[in-house]
């Protein structure tokens, strides 16, 4: 007798694998990698020192629990660094909190336009995503709160959100909070703290006084770090303890560990990164914006990265847009795999690569409507 091939969950079956952005052309020349928001000038010397000398110790395991990137964290931070818990990247992180605290039958909810990663996290683990209506790209809390029901287990935002760039102030990111039931997780994604400005909530104090607030944090944006997958979470002892207890024993690599704690130290670097993001994230939204009677427009960002909205229909879509700027070797990210068809995302990069991106748009622009 024969039995059929092993069958997938059916949850997993539903779910779309992420689309990472565009790494390279296939050979041809890249002139700017701008589709993954990473740091341009890459990690702080500092690190690569660091992680260079630990190389040789490549045959030890790392250690398990992070302990003194944590104590560094606790330190840079003013938290207890017992209720610090590292990943493999933020990202591993996301998949703990909805795995300790969601499952079949229970709904994680977040907005629309959200973080890609928020979707496969609820349904990996069987959860029910449920997507809460946006407000021109951004966070609206009282849509958001009218989407609570009982079953809601999880609440994913990212603030600033990638792929939108949108930012809602501090006192609605408490607002929210308070709006959600006590047995209800608040995880807070703060990717792009470093970008933001202003009235900004990390999350940070939140999860110091509440039960059920989550702020996580990585090290592969602002830090330039990617590749090492470093991220790390805050919270109250309830919470890390059940992450805790589902998360790989050896999740953080010695070169992460070590790259991190001299990233982390490395203040000026992260300050000059900061300062140029902000520089040439506002110059490229008003390159954008002097496109507009195209039918471009910039989403005001708060992160490291533009979202540009094109017209749906005509000579100057997304998706020609896409096609034109690889033609001249700059890969952005065309959103049309997360469901917007009508909008790419530039990462600020360098000067040099940032001034490409926009004259590219502008050359692809004007051949377009010429
Ligand atoms: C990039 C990103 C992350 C983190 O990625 P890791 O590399 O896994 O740390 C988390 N949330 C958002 C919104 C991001 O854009």
């Amino acid at each position: 007798m024969t039995r059929p091939a092993p069958r997938m969950k059916s949850y997993v079956a539903d779910l779309h694998a992420y689309v990472p952005g565009k790494a390279g052309l296939g050979g041809r020349p890249v002139v700017a990698k701008l589709s993954s928001n990473e740091n341009p000038f890459g990690p702080s010397p500092q690190a690569i020192a660091a992680m260079t000398a630990v190389l040789e110790n490549s045959n030890r395991y790392p250690d398990p629990a992070s302990t003194a990137l944590r104590e560094a964290l606790g330190a840079a931070h003013g938290i207890e660094a017992d209720r610090v818990i590292c990943g493999t990247g933020s990202d591993e992180l996301l998949h703990l909190v909805a795995g300790a605290f969601a499952g079949v039958g229970d709904e994680v909810l977040y907005v629309r336009h959200g973080f890609a990663v928020y979707d496969i996290a609820a349904r990996r683990v069987g959860a029910t995503p449920v997507v809460a209506p946006d407000d021109d790209y951004a966070c609206n809390v009282d849509t958001l709160l009218a989407a609570v029901t009982p079953r809601t287990r999880v609440v994913f935002l990212a603030n600033p959100n990638n792929p939108t760039g949108t930012l809602i102030p501090a006192s609605e990111v408490r607002r929210l909070h308070a709006g959600l039931p006590a047995d209800c997780v608040f995880a807070l994604d703060a990717a792009y703290a470093e970008f933001a400005e202003g009235e900004y909530e990390d999350g940070l104090a939140l999860a110091r006084a509440h039960a059920n607030v989550i702020a996580l944090r990585t090290f592969s944006k602002i830090y330039g770090l990617a590749a090492q997958r470093v991220g790390w979470a805050y919270a109250q002892p309830g919470i890390i303890d059940a992450m805790q207890r589902i998360r790989a024993p050896f999740n953080v690599p010695t070169t992460g560990q070590v790259g991190a704690i001299a990233a982390l130290a490395d203040t000026g670097w992260v300050e000059r990164a900061r300062a140029h993001t902000i520089q040439w994230r506002q110059w490229l939204a008003g390159e954008v914006t002097a496109l507009g009677n195209a039918g471009l427009r910039a989403i005001p960002s708060a992160a490291n990265f533009v979202l540009v909205e094109f017209p749906e229909h005509g000579p100057v879509t997304a998706a020609a847009a896409n096609a034109a700027l690889l033609e001249d070797g700059i890969i952005t990210r065309y959103l049309a795999v997360q469901d917007m068809p009508r909008c790419i995302r530039i990462s600020v990069g360098t000067e040099d690569e940032t001034r490409a991106a926009a004259a590219a748009l502008r050359r692809f622009v004007e051949t377009a409507t010429a």
